[in-house]
């Protein structure tokens, strides 16, 4: 089981696998107040950038999953260069329907939130496996400004307008749903070009390296059309962030 190649090879590079940075992923958990021994899922968890930099940083432990093998092996590999294998620990596999035998402080799904069938899925599932007063924690994409028409919605490889709010409205589908918001760390257009531009030089490389490829023309094709894109498109018109949530009513 994989995740389709093309991300294999254009995120092959990435630490994170979103547009937050290093210093706001370290933002996002001083904002979170991790006490020492809380314990974190992480359901898509990519290269594991966010649990091994918080059991350094705040001696937290926990657990990701992750469908790519590729991804699944940076993030052990970082975790032993961080030196808190024995803090954290990464699955390749299946996350979707994923409850936790125990209880987590932080239960995130970072920009993986389709493996729960959406946002409101993803709340539930890893509501399932949180402690009473615990933190559910989203990254998801929001419209900066709204599209004007659907084709430029598809410009920021959306399906549609309707797959993403303007922030205020995701902020009221939360409570919608019976959380409240009670932290957020949002990236911004230099988060942006970290994400996505980075994929460039990984491409080149990766052409250079592999000119006969069976994906070498969807790669070459993807580095002479993505920078025009991503500047019309997503860098202008899509937001990002990480919101964390309580329910309410505990
Ligand atoms: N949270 C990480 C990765 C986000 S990218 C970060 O911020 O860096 C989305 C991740 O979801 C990818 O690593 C991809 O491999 C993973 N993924 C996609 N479908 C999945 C599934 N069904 N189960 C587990 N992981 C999945």
């Amino acid at each position: 089981m994989d995740i389709p190649r093309i991300f294999s090879i254009t995120e092959s590079a990435h630490r994170i696998h979103n547009p937050i940075t290093p210093e706001k992923l370290a933002t996002l958990g001083a904002a979170l107040r991790l006490q020492p021994g809380d314990r974190v899922l992480d359901l898509g968890s990519g290269s594991g950038e966010m649990l091994c930099t918080w059991a350094r940083d705040h001696g937290i432990v926990g657990t990701g999953i992750d469908m790519s093998p590729l991804f699944t092996e940076h993030a052990k590999r970082r975790a032993a260069e961080l030196g808190v294998a024995d803090q954290v620990s990464f699955i390749n596999g299946d996350a979707v329907g994923h409850v936790a035998d125990e209880k987590a402080d932080v239960a995130a799904c970072v920009g993986a939130t389709w493996i729960g069938g959406g946002v409101a899925g993803m709340i539930e599932l890893l509501a399932r496996s949180l402690r009473p007063g615990g933190i559910v924690l989203i990254g998801e994409p929001y419209w900066r400004q709204l599209p004007p028409t659907e084709e430029v919605a598809k410009g920021c490889l959306a399906s549609s307008i309707a797959d993403f709010l303007t922030l205020p409205k995701l902020l009221a589908s939360f409570g919608l749903l019976g959380y409240d918001v009670v932290e957020m760390v949002l990236a911004n257009q230099d988060g942006w070009d970290r994400y996505e531009a980075a994929k460039w030089l990984t491409m080149r490389r990766w052409l250079e390296a592999n000119p006969d490829d069976e994906l070498a023309n969807e790669v070459r094709g993807r580095l002479g059309s993505e920078t025009e894109r991503y500047a019309a498109h997503t860098r202008e018109y899509l937001g990002w962030g990480v919101f964390a949530l309580m329910p309410r009513g505990e």
